[in-house]
């Protein structure tokens, strides 16, 4: 089979045996091996322990020949011109092939001083700015860094209550999002370029023949807004225009748990959960430890508090799931079921119990009264969050650890339906004028809905579309307005817990775009309002007193208006909802899940390539969605991973890869949004298939019928699961993640220790140096039992230490460049494994194996710990690489970086080099962010004419960023520092420590805290 396009952009290349002619996996293999690792006659036990993917365990030759050489076959050359053209695209706008000829000459450019210094700008010295990025309409409170003006990276809000500190992958990457090229430039009309001035003269006859009519023709389609400023000029322009509708719709909303809080309280108040005073967790399908969950920063940093063996008080997380999820990993006990089934869990956890597994859980949430949480995910139906909301009362949670209130969307009506109303109206020839204000529904709205049709019927006289790309919804709109970024425009929104925060812009518009604010002000008729006037008005307000410059300029400074959160609410749950009958699924039809992307989300991160190249938390895949299916069901279907199979669901079909995926319920598969776009961008048009095709209004997140079929092809995914790996080429498995239960390591808490040899620390070749006797000897310890795995620190360190993109093509060939992973290992049962994270950075050792190899002493040890890399030295032997056993160096094969796009120019980070072609580059315990630090105390030493020492202020950018806290980074020399007193508890342990590499950064093992009453 040869290459052929299908929906959306997968290829089918070749057939497996074309392309890869080693041995495939064979789940009969798999599942031999995994019943010989987890046998219980320690006798016959054989195999790994703990396995990374279904190949590693089936020692599949792709899998053998990843280990004995880190760059599998090919990766030494580049002759694929189709792959090389696919990888100029993703580096954005550029494609002027600078140093693609082999020979890299570094651009030079002059540079200019400030002729007058603006006050308090010090060249070299970021400022940092509170403000907020938002995500499905609430607010994540953050800190800008920037560096003269151009904001460079984001922070978490350590101030701001509902986040703590933490961000999520999202957030990280929305500095990427500002500098895409690809965002759209100017206001267009019918495919032509115009101004903003030729759009207000368009649009103002049509404006005022709705006056008459009191806006009978006008629909505004919206996405979540909780901005309290927006939301009132919408009110206000409904009062100019009263016949007029506001509708919303964004695909991953929360109509369900909406409906849920209806059908429960008879009201759509919104959840709030306190996860520090749980000590028993039961999730119905809610991912909750990871980005897009509403108000996940807070969440985890609470549940990871609560994960301390020695504190006394461990929390036990319960998951019950349909697709294996993070949470799920995290999870004490994790019970794998169909979608449709997780409502009838839930039903037999309301009724009285005498035996079983549920009745267990029983026992632990009655002798935890008051102190547990049981949550229902948004895609479960609205019968599911009405029974966690019934089992919250019944636990006595309500008030404690669970809490009601407003919505913090301003406008909770049912998405879904609002959107059906809209297409009715359209149908029916009532709209003539439809504005779309955000959202890209001609791409996500369901698919009955047909709503690109609904558009090309050309029934509404004019259509205007105001957005930040120029995408599907743009291109069947007469006219589309270019609109801000966050990080360009002012603006408000609430957090999960209806704290406001401001939105304050980081940098002017750099498209002369206008922002939602001052969008909706022109259709309210004022056309030169600006955002910071309307936001400013509408705060003095709300503020009472006479001291509002002061108010203002500390909300502005905290980055939150105190007194905004929202109160808790008392609802009185109704004794009918929970009474509906459990529904019986045809158990013979295979179920479809269909959810939002751990990396895109649902589409609007396409375009951005850390997004993209960021590996998925439990399968680690690139670039692509895919068909995840269970082993059993695989086995039983004759299905491998990478397969191309066909879909089919109520007579609509799509294809795509299949992914076997350890732990997915038997029966039923599962795919996520966001991918098989065709107006994303240069990034992101083409990967993946379109998972819209198949959802409707009426089954969006559960369907059950679909019918799969091979159709024979085979797609080439880009996991980077298999790469990296630690073990060792012969077989010999390496105790690489360590872990044990609560019950166990009070008994042992050696037990990290056990069975490690003894390491001749003085039988060694490296000259001895004494540490000690530095004023620092930095390092790091990873608590392993905090990580929750949300990949967070990879896209900090990303943008910190301006680390590029390779695309798919490269990252095939494991040429990614990050220089943080997270590896995910399995254990036991491959139906239902146990899951361990383990982020791995480089691990700074004092005895450096990169180090000896190195015939230019490109990489030499500092006299604080550092291994350091001197990039101009670099002459790319790799012979670092390959002596790392750690596999933290990565090689630029080629001319990653993008040295020509001017908006790239502008986002990096001038404390750290832009790395060229041919130079070896790794984590460098942020470097420059210790110099920062360092200057200050010793300007301050010499100020105050007293030794000042560098204290645990100092965060490298992957430890800032993580919600959890699971990495700590400090001054080994400092007793009371806080990694020095993580590094002398019993859970401590070097990653290959008997190597005797001496590693700084270290790990604290795992403990889980298992039922004991339970047996898995
Ligand atoms: S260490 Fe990384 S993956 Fe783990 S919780 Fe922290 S940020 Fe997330």
């Amino acid at each position: 089979m040869t290459n052929e396009k299908h929906n959306g952009g997968l290829i089918q290349i070749k057939t497996r045996e074309d392309v890869c002619p080693s041995k495939a996996l064979d789940l009969k293999t798999v599942r031999e091996k995994i019943d010989a690792a987890t046998a219980h006659d320690q006798r016959e036990k054989t195999g790994p322990q703990y396995w990374r993917s279904l190949e590693e365990l089936a020692g599949s030759q792709e899998f053998q020949e990843a280990l004995h050489r880190e760059f599998p076959n090919g990766a030494s050359e580049w002759l694929d011109i189709v792959s090389r053209r696919g990888f100029l695209k993703v580096m954005g706008a550029s494609l002027g092939l600078a140093g693609m000829t082999g020979c890299v000459k570094l651009p030079l450019e002059p540079i200019v001083p400030y002729v007058r210094q603006p006050e308090g700008v010090i060249p070299g010295r970021p400022m940092y700015y509170a403000t907020a990025v938002t995500l499905g309409g609430y607010a994540n409170p953050v800190l800008v860094e920037s560096h003269l003006g151009r904001p460079t990276k984001i922070e978490g809000n350590d101030l701001h209550p509902a986040s703590m500190g933490g961000t999520d992958i999202f957030t990280q990457a929305a500095i990427l999002g500002l500098y895409d090229p690809d965002r759209s430039q100017s206001v267009m009309s019918l495919g032509d370029q115009h101004s903003y001035a030729g759009f207000l003269s368009a649009i103002r006859g049509p404006l005022a023949a709705q006056k008459p009519l009191q806006g009978a023709g006008i629909r505004i389609l919206t996405t979540t807004i909780s901005s309290p400023t927006l939301a009132e000029q919408m009110r206000n322009l409904l009062k100019v225009y009263p016949q007029a509708k506001w509708h919303v719709y964004e695909p991953v909303n929360r109509d369900n748990a909406l409906e849920g809080a209806k059908m429960a309280f008879g009201q759509p108040v919104e959840t709030r959960y306190d996860f520090s005073k749980a000590d028993v967790i039961v999730s119905l399908d809610a991912d909750f430890l990871y980005g897009g969950f509403p108000g996940n920063t807070k969440y985890i940093r609470d549940f990871a508090k609560r994960r301390d063996p020695d504190s006394g008080n461990m929390n036990r997380l319960y998951v019950i799931e349909s697709t294996p999820s993070a949470t799920g990993a995290k999870a004490d006990h994790r019970l794998g079921l169909p979608a449709s089934e997780i409502e009838q869990f839930a039903h037999k956890m309301m009724s009285i119990l005498e035996t079983g597994d549920e009745q267990k859980i029983q026992v632990d949430l009655v002798s935890h009264r008051g102190a547990s949480i049981v949550l229902a995910g948004d895609h479960q139906p609205p019968v599911v969050h009405a029974l966690a909301h019934a089992l919250n009362a019944q636990y006595g949670n309500v008030g404690k650890t669970v809490f009601y209130t407003d919505p913090v969307d301003a406008n909770p009506v049912n998405q879904t339906e609002s959107l059906k109303e809209l297409v009715a109206d359209i149908n029916a020839g009532k709209v003539d004028l439809l504005i779309i204000l955000g959202g890209n529904p001609v791409y996500d709205a369901p698919a009955d809905l047909n709503f690109g049709d609904v558009l090309k019927s050309n029934k509404v006289p004019l259509r205007v579309h105001y957005g930040l790309y120029n995408d599907e919804t743009a291109e069947l709109c007469h006219w589309h307005v270019n609109g801000t970024h966050e990080l360009e425009s002012w603006g408000d929104a609430r957090a999960y817990d209806g704290t406001v925060s401001i939105i304050q812009p980081l940098i002017a518009p750099l498209y002369n775009a206008k922002s939602p604010l001052e969008f909706v002000a022109m259709l309210a008729g004022q056309a030169d309002a600006s955002g910071y006037d309307l936001v400013r008005a509408y705060w003095q307000k709300q503020h009472s007193g006479g001291d509002f410059e002061q108010f203002w300029r500390k909300s502005l400074h905290d980055g939150w208006i105190e007194g905004t959160a929202f109160q808790p609410k008392s609802v009185t749950a109704k004794a009918s909802a929970t009474a509906a009958e459990t529904k019986t699924a045809d158990s013979n039809a295979i179920e479809l899940n269909i959810r939002r992307d751990p990396t895109i989300y649902d589409g609007q991160f396409s375009n951005n390539g850390w997004l993209q190249e960021l590996p998925k938390p439990l399968n680690k895949l690139t670039w692509d969605n895919v068909i995840q299916i269970g082993p059993k069901m695989a086995e039983r279907m004759q299905i491998v991973s990478k397969d191309i199979l066909e879909l089919e669901l109520n007579g609509k079909k799509i294809q795509g890869a299949a992914w076997i995926q350890a732990g997915h319920p038997d029966n039923s598969v599962s795919i996520t949004l966001g991918y098989g776009r065709t107006r994303a961008g240069r990034v992101g048009t083409g990967q993946g298939f379109n998972a819209y095709e198949l959802r409707t209004s009426a089954n969006p997140w559960i369907a059950s019928g679909v019918q799969i079929r091979k159709t024979g092809g085979w797609y080439e995914l880009a996991s980077t699961q298999g790469m990296q790996s630690m073990e060792t080429p012969n077989g010999d498995t390496r105790p690489l993640v360590r872990e044990t239960s609560l019950e166990k390591y009070k008994k042992n808490p050696q037990f990290a220790h056990e069975e490690e040899p003894e390491i001749p620390r003085d039988v060694t070749l490296y000259p001895d140096y004494h540490y000690e006797k530095e004023p620092y000897a930095w390092g790091m310890e990873i608590d392993l039992n905090k990580c929750v795995g949300c990949n967070n620190c990879i896209v900090a360190c990303q943008s910190e230490n301006n680390i590029a993109v390779v695309g798919h093509e490269q990252t095939l060939l494991g040429r990614h460049m990050h220089w943080i992973r997270v590896d995910v290992y399995y254990e036991g049962d491959r139906d239902n494994p146990r899951a361990f994270f383990q982020p791995v950075p480089c691990m700074q050792c004092e005895n450096a194996p990169c180090e000896v190899v190195c015939p230019v002493a490109a990489t030499s040890h500092s006299t604080e710990g550092l291994n350091d890399m001197v990039y101009n030295r670099c002459v790319g032997t790799r012979y670092c690489q390959n002596n790392c056993p750690y596999k933290v160096r990565r090689f630029n094969f080629l001319l990653f970086s993008d040295w020509d796009t001017q908006q790239y120019k502008m986002m990096r980070n001038p404390d750290v080099s832009v790395r060229s072609r041919g130079v070896m580059e790794k984590c460098t315990y942020c470097v420059q962010r210790i110099n920062e630090r360092r200057i200050d105390v010793e300007t301050q030493s010499v100020r105050e004419s007293k030794d000042i020492r560098i204290g645990d202020e100092l965060q490298t950018a992957c430890q800032q960023s993580c919600p959890a806290e699971a990495i700590i980074f400090g001054n080994l020399n400092d007793p009371n520092s806080k990694v020095s007193k993580l590094k002398v508890q019993a859970r401590n342990y070097s990653l290959l420590g008997e190597l005797n590499t001496r590693p700084r950064t270290t790990y604290l093992a795992e403990v889980k805290n298992p039922n004991p009453e339970l047996k898995s």
